[in-house]
């Protein structure tokens, strides 16, 4: 473990063999269906990489990078950093997170590829913190439900740093205030 990690809260045995269960959830639910896969960078690449291998159904993969302000106004901003290169008008997309806390992300950029015209648009999420919830968010396939910590590793970051980490866990204090 790494020596900057207090404890770690999911192995990455656990998240292996969760994504092959929702793989299989997915491909039933995808059957006959040409999904996109969206990932949410930088966060969602190594939940993508083990999700897209347990997907049955002809996927294709894309991924948009968005920051979110949770300014002054309750509606807030989203800002587009890097945004998909491809249509969604008339596709089924299926947003690939990382994690879902106050749902402000995921809720505006449902609203916007719903806005292009995509016939549906649902969620899978590594991991969801529904404590942490401001806006009405409901991720339909959610791998782990945590608590309200910070947690870093398996593609989610404190500072850039920490993504690499085979497993989610939470930092230690110290960390934060060094
Ligand atoms: P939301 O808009 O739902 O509040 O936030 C979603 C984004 O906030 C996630 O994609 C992630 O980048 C970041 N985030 C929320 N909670 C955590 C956490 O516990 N750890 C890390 N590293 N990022 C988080």
């Amino acid at each position: 473990m790494h020596s900057d990690i207090k404890e770690i809260l999911i192995s990455k045995q656990q998240i292996e063999d969760k994504a092959i269960e929702l793989g299989n959830i997915l491909s039933e639910a995808y059957s006959g269906k040409q999904p996109i896969l969206l990932g949410l960078l930088k966060g969602s690449v190594m939940f993508m990489g083990d999700l897209m291998k347990s997907i049955e159904v002809p996927a294709q993969i894309e991924f948009m990078d968005v920051s979110s302000y949770h300014g002054a106004t309750s509606s807030g901003q989203v800002k587009i950093l890097k945004d998909l290169d491809v249509s969604v008008e008339g596709r089924h997309v299926l947003i690939v997170e990382d994690i879902v806390d106050t749902g402000f992300t995921l809720s505006k950029v449902i609203e916007l590829l719903k806005h292009r015209g995509a016939s549906s648009v649902e969620v899978v999420t590594l991991l969801d913190k529904p404590e942490g919830r401001v806006v009405e968010m409901k991720a339909k396939y959610v791998g782990f439900t945590i608590p309200k910590a910070f947690v870093v590793g398996y593609g989610l970051d404190y500072n850039e740093f920490y993504r690499t980490l085979p497993y989610v866990g939470i930092l230690k204090e110290q960390v934060y205030t060094k």
